[in-house]
């Protein structure tokens, strides 16, 4: 056992310096790990968020049309993350999950209250997709840094998903207001939602 242990010191120039960056890169894993569950918990707060804004618009088809849209594919990247999750083998947070939801009911209970819900919905909605938009950019990265391409690749795709929904929020937004304008002038017309 003797001639191993000095055979060891003989091989590694520095054990220290590479014991360092075994626990640096198991770090890297987790943070990406811990960040991949948020994204997680992000997509079921968008689902619940996105369908209270459904339920509820009653005069604007166009924008209920979209949302009903993202929908879909919120529920096919809570598959996809969900997948990339297993492969892993990251266990998924329920507390965490629960916060989430619980902040996406406070948020449709807060919009409720206002008598412009339709225009401050559309642009919650704007800065919620740039929220995704981001956390999805800096997912990309982490997965590239530890050489997840795979993780990567699928960030990417999703990503497509919310930049189009942002840009769709963006530019309809001057004609949701616009309508919401029209129809709180004129007598009769629910304009709310
Ligand atoms: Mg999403
Ligand atoms: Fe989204």
């Amino acid at each position: 056992m003797q001639p191993a242990s000095r055979m060891d010191t003989a091989c590694g120039a520095n054990p220290n310096l590479r014991l360092t960056e075994k626990i640096m890169a198991t770090t890297a894993n987790e943070h990406l790990n811990d960040w991949l569950r948020d994204a997680h918990a992000m997509e079921q707060q968008a689902e619940t968020m996105l369908t209270a804004q459904a339920e509820r618009l009653e005069h604007y088809p166009e924008l209920r049309a979209r949302i009903v849209q993202h929908i879909e594919e919120t529920r096919g990247q809570q598959s996809i993350l969900a997948g990339i999750l297993t492969r892993r083998g990251i266990e998924n947070s329920v507390l965490k999950d629960l916060g989430g939801k619980l902040a996406a009911f406070g948020q449709g209970v807060g919009g409720m209250m206002t008598s412009d819900e339709v225009v401050k919905g559309a642009m919650a909605g704007y800065v919620f997709e740039n929220l995704e938009i981001a956390s999805y950019t800096s997912l990309i990265g982490a997965a590239n840094a530890v050489g997840d391409t795979a993780t990567a690749t699928a960030c990417e795709q999703i990503l497509v998903q919310e930049k189009a929904m942002a840009a769709w929020l963006l530019e309809h937004l001057p004609q949701i207001t616009a309508a919401f304008l029209v129809r709180s002038e004129t007598p009769g017309l629910d304009a709310k939602v």
